[in-house]
This record gives structure tokens, C-alpha cells and sequence, in this order.
């Protein structure tokens, strides 16, 4: 495998793209319909973009439709579905710039986890382009929530992502997760300083369980620990996900079934819900656009929340109330070598 990592950190202070093309192809979750993806090389500041018949789509929070069950990006009546778990990929491996064009309606759902994009960009290489990145900084912290279900985001440095979940199920119970792109030192700590300035959610920050910590570089720990997480239900979801038009491409290949009897195949993690919302909510949190400088973390939280989270965070950037896309006093996005 080639692999090529400048310094060994994950994402180094300048932009990357691939070494070359990359093919993922497969059925997808929600559709059921056969896709194919190829993720091209493209020029510094170009940043991630999907193309779909000649359409133009940037994986930015601005181009996001629906958000029931996946993240769906649309523009001029082009949809590509569930673009997260490449999306998240992307991100982990520092792949900032991508052109990648899509034959079909959705990402195909391979394994139902981030590790075989993750696995198929690492083969390709991934080429350092000696150009300083876009790196998003805010200094409000960012809070949406619906009910009992959060997203906070706390400025800070390197992107830390966090999710709680609780189903109050058999194998489903409180789990937490989160992974820092910073490194196993960075990401309870990050989490920590974060309670402390918001009070009402330091009761779960030392609950969120770190493996880095144990051990391991981010690269590592985002392929073993976080990438392998897959797409979960419950039996008893099923059929009202498939009466929303969702799920037809779903099967015990490509997603954990959670029902009366236990999981439907064996578990790669005993936290495995918990990680795959991290893995869900890093995909979201691409669609900032850059590489977000905080800690975010989702309580009981899915796309719709995450999406909102971003939006919110792009906002305090591009503020309408600062014509130019000058960054407002919240936030800025900044081409700085960190
Ligand atoms: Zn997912």
C-alpha cells in the first residue's frame, strides 16, 4: 500500500489531493441502485466537489437537501445521497481537494463503513500540493438542538469530533466515542477545556472514550477504530424506512441490524453505534468547506442536527452582514500554515 503522510501527521499545514484515480462502485443504501464513483485528483483550493451529468455540486452545507436518514447534496436537480462516509474519509486522510464524479444517485454503501473508501484513497496516495490549507476558525461556540438532541461546537485547534447515543436498548444503551485529527493526547483534552467553558455538558465529557489514547497515530486509530464502524438500525425501524422510500439497498452485508435476538452479525465494536455517529458527524462536519478548528460533539444527534451545526458555523464565516465574505469578528477562514 502506498501511503504517503508528509511528517507523519495526518493533515500536514498544506493542501492534498490523490496521487490518481480512484473507483468505488456498488449498490446503494437508501436507493438500492448500482453507482460508481471515481475520486479525481484536482488543483490546490479547489476543494471537494461532486459532478454529476455535468453538474457542479461542492460538498458544502449550502448544497445539502435532505437530511433524513443520510446527507444529501442537490443543486440544479441533480441528488447524490449519502455522501458522509467518503466525505469522512476525505477529511480523515487530508484530502482537501477531489473532483468526484458520480454515475448514479447515491455513494454506493460498500460495506456500510468509511474503511473501504478509506482503504481504496490510501492505495492511491495521497500528494501534498505545497499550498497552505484552508483552516476555519470561530470563537462563538455553535449550539443547535431539537429537544433532548445537541450539537456543540467549541472553537479550539485541530478537528475533535464526539458523539453520545443512547437507544435505551439492548446493545444499545449509553455509549460514547470521539477521535481527534490532532492525536490521542488532544481529544479528551480538547473535550475537557470545552466542558469547562459550557458547563451544562461537562457531565458527559468524561464519559467520551478516547482509544487513541491507549495508543496510536490518528491514521491509525481513524482506519481500526472509527472507519470500520457500519450504518446501524433497529428491526423494528425497517419497515417505516422503507415505507419513506429509504433502505432498499440495505442488507446484512452492508448494515447492522439491531433486533430482539442481538446484532445481526457479530459486532466489530462494543460501541460500534456510538462510533459510527462520530464517523457520521466528522462526514457532516466536511461540509464546512475547510478544516474546521474545534471540538464538536453530537448528543443523541443525526444528520439534520450536524447539518445545522455546520451551516451555523459557515454563517459565523460567511456573515451577510460583512458583504464580501469578509470573516466576521466570530469567525474567519484563514489560508495560515498550522
Ligand atoms: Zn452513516
Amino acid at each position: 500500500m502506498a501511503v504517503f503522510l508528509p511528517g507523519g501527521a495526518l493533515l500536514p499545514p498544506q493542501q492534498q489531493t490523490l496521487r490518481g484515480e480512484v473507483v468505488f462502485s456498488g449498490i446503494g443504501l437508501h436507493t438500492g441502485r448500482f453507482s460508481r464513483v471515481t475520486v479525481c485528483p484536482a488543483p490546490a483550493d479547489h476543494g471537494r466537489v461532486f459532478v454529476k451529468s455535468g453538474v457542479r455540486i461542492p460538498a458544502e452545507a449550502d448544497y445539502v437537501g435532505d437530511t433524513t436518514r443520510c446527507s444529501t447534496l442537490t443543486h440544479q436537480g441533480e441528488v447524490i445521497h449519502t455522501v458522509e462516509h467518503l466525505l469522512a474519509a476525505l477529511y480523515a486522510l487530508g484530502v482537501d481537494n477531489a473532483e468526484i464524479r458520480i454515475e448514479g444517485t447515491e455513494a454506493p454503501a460498500l460495506d456500510g463503513s468509511a474503511r473501504p473508501f478509506a482503504d481504496g484513497l490510501l492505495e492511491v496516495g495521497i500528494e501534498p500540493q505545497g499550498v497552505p490549507p484552508h483552516n476555519l476558525f470561530f470563537s462563538e461556540l455553535v449550539w443547535v438542538r431539537d429537544g433532548d438532541r445537541h450539537v456543540i461546537a467549541i472553537p479550539g485547534e485541530g478537528l475533535t469530533v464526539g458523539a453520545c447515543v443512547d437507544f435505551g436498548r439492548p446493545y444499545a444503551g449509553p455509549q460514547n466515542f470521539c477521535y481527534s485529527l490532532e492525536g490521542p493526547h488532544r481529544s479528551l483534552e480538547a473535550m475537557q477545556l470545552g466542558g469547562r467553558a459550557w458547563g451544562p455538558c461537562a457531565g458527559l465529557l468524561p464519559q467520551l472514550r478516547q482509544p487513541a489514547a491507549e495508543g496510536g497515530t490518528p491514521l491509525s486509530v481513524f482506519l481500526d477504530e472509527l472507519a470500520p464502524a457500519r450504518t446501524f438500525c433497529f428491526e423494528d425501524w425497517i419497515a417505516a424506512i422503507r415505507a419513506a422510500g429509504l433502505g432498499s439497498g440495505g442488507s446484512l452485508d452492508n448494515t447492522l441490524v439491531l433486533g430482539e435476538r442481538g446484532p445481526s452479525t457479530p459486532l466489530r465494536f462494543p460501541d460500534e453505534l456510538a462510533r459510527h455517529k462520530t464517523l457520521d458527524l466528522l462526514g457532516d462536519m466536511a461540509l464546512v468547506g475547510a478544516r474546521l478548528q474545534a471540538s464538536v460533539i453530537g448528543i443523541k444527534a443525526g444528520h439534520a442536527l450536524h447539518v445545522a451545526a455546520a451551516h451555523q458555523i459557515r454563517k459565523l464565516v460567511h456573515d451577510p452582514q460583512h458583504p464580501g465574505d469578509r470573516p466576521s469578528p466570530a469567525a474567519s477562514l484563514s489560508r495560515s500554515a498550522r
